[in-house]
């Protein structure tokens, strides 16, 4: 008998710590202890083999956060098949590709997301069962759904299936920022070193710690960061099903919160909600950010509640941590993204794949035990990302003397222009610093002469008559010449994908250049 699976993580703590709270249900938490989660699981995982679950079978979830969306994904592990979170800020024709993509069986969906779920099965066979899962709302009334009664069905007995850390237990789609969204196959053993690599930068996580899971359980920030390890070390989560800022600083205060993740936007959110003004966070040790570069002054308005902020760098290939900055670095190395955690080896290659002079710009290459193992019906994606065994990231950075990493920008949105290499957020950070411009998008357009030319994309700020050349201008005041945008187009709003990120492919395609459809 071989599990070594997620799945039974839980059971260690069920054996040992019964009554530990594992989660609570929303704001006004609801308690479901380790005993009690491990046979909700083993009786989810039994019916779900009675319906027909083997290894190796995807099961989609289309879920807004709750104790239920942890379960699926325990209960799917533990019978060694496979779960797929799906974005569900996605369009409709969008969760029909991830749905038809990875081949999903059964289709967990919240009662929220019906309309979208019905809308995307007409065009998709995949799929041969939806089980509705309840809302919060619902819960809270007694109703459960499909979910309850499924899950009574099943026996409590514990569910062993041969799981090793080599075996694929989620296939998480990739944000869609540079292309097409690609399944990233994540393993048991991924998820394994993924925890220990938290548990190393989150200051001795334990099982007397709480966190508070409220950023989306279908990205890998959320489910890698915080909510999986503090099951593995039998600590407590608190889900919020939909992130809103009073209510999380209230329920952080109210739970006694001692650890927790957020996404930059989310963190901003927090740092300018009223409640922060009057609610007691002392217990909260750490405040950790990640997914895109977090603003410094919203680092200090957490800093200035004495919460200790830190900082991480990661992706969905790489489960994710990968590196983070020491809170107490966090304003000296600001812009930077640390260093390595533990079980992660870095390097800095460029063209040709040799390491390039300390200081000096390449490509971010990835290796260690939490790196995925390839993207799912993409052998050839997955040949170009991982090569002699390093994970190619696509993000450009450079290393300091003393082993802080910084990013540069993606080596897709890279302009050459007369054969200069140009990094547009380095051009983006000081065209924001215009007091007309509220966003901006730099791009590199094709041209006979130039190769390509810098192109900002700008939204001005209402009743603003800012010029093309006086954008130049200030730009030229600012960096070298040929970093300058030579072209300046000024729109509404910029397109942005399900994750907020913005959308240079199909800027290149309206300015003029490449195809949408295909990444660079
Ligand atoms: P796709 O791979 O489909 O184009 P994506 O790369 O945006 O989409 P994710 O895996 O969600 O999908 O995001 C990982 C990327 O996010 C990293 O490669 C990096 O560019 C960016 N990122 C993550 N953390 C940080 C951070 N702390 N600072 C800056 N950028 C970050
Ligand atoms: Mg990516």
């Amino acid at each position: 008998m071989m599990d070594h699976g997620f799945g039974n993580w839980a059971t260690i703590h069920a054996l040992r710590n019964a009554d530990r709270v594992a989660y609570v249900d929303g704001p006004e938490g609801v308690e479901t202890t380790y005993a009690q989660l491990e046979e909700r699981t083993n009786r989810l995982a039994d019916a779900l083999r009675t319906k027909g679950v083997a290894p190796g079978d995807r099961v989609a979830l289309l879920c807004l956060n709750s104790p239920q969306m942890m379960e699926i994904y325990l209960a799917v592990a533990k019978l060694g098949a496979i779960s797929v979170p799906v974005n569900f800020r996605l369009h409709p024709d969008e969760i029909a590709y991830v749905l038809g993509d990875s081949g999903a069986s059964l289709l967990f969906v919240s009662t929220a997301f019906l309309p979208a779920a019905t809308q995307a099965l007409e065009n998709e066979t995949s799929v041969r069962e939806t089980i509705r899962v309840p809302a919060l709302a619902e819960r809270v009334a007694g109703e459960g759904g499909d979910y309850e009664p499924l899950l009574a069905s099943g026996a409590p007995e514990r569910v062993v299936a041969e799981v090793g850390h080599d075996d694929v237990c989620v296939i998480m789609y990739t944000s869609g920022t540079t292309g097409r969204p690609k399944g990233a196959m994540l393993t048991h053993g991924n998820f394994f070193y993924n925890a220990i690599n938290a548990m190393g930068f989150a200051s001795g996580i334990g099982r007397t710690d709480v966190t508070i899971s409220a950023a989306p359980l279908f990205h890998i920030g959320a489910l890698g960061v915080h909510t999986l390890p503090f099951l593995l070390v039998g600590g407590s989560v608190v889900v919020i099903e939909a992130f809103a800022p009073d209510q999380w600083v209230e329920a952080a205060a109210r739970h006694h919160v001692t650890q927790a993740f957020l996404v930059p936007a989310m963190w901003a959110a927090v740092a300018a909600s009223p409640a922060l003004e009057t609610a007691d966070l002392s217990s909260l040790r750490l405040a950790i950010s990640g997914g895109a570069p977090c603003p410094l002054p919203v680092i200090s308005a957490m800093r200035g509640h004495g919460v200790a902020f830190t900082e991480g760098f990661g992706m969905t290939e790489t489960s994710p941590n990968a590196a983070c900055l020491q809170p107490e670095d966090v304003v000296e190395h600001a812009g930077s993204v640390g260093r390595p955690v533990a079980f992660m080896d870095f390097r800095i290659l460029d063209e040709m794949d040799q390491d390039v002079p300390q200081g000096e710009v390449g490509e971010l290459c990835l290796r260690g035990p939490s790196i995925f193992v390839g993207y799912w019906n993409r052998p050839e994606a997955t040949q170009e990302a991982i090569r002699d065994g390093w994970f190619h990231t696509g993000d450009m950075a450079r290393v300091d003397a003393e082993g802080f990493y910084s990013l540069v920008d993606r080596k897709k949105d890279m302009v050459i222009t007369g054969g200069e290499n140009v990094y547009p957020i380095e051009v983006e950070q000081v065209l924001y610093g215009h007091p007309d411009v509220v966003e901006v998008a730099v791009i590199g357009v094709p041209d006979d002469t130039w190769g390509e030319i810098v192109t900002a994309v700008v939204v001005r700020t209402d009743g603003s008559t800012l010029t093309t050349d006086e954008l130049r201008d200030w730009a030229r005041e600012r960096i070298a010449h040929f970093k300058a945008p030579r072209r300046v187009t000024f729109i509404d709003e910029l397109p942005r994908n399900a994750t907020g990120k913005i959308l240079k492919r199909e800027l290149r395609v309206s300015e003029g250049g490449g195809d949408a459809s295909v990444s660079r």
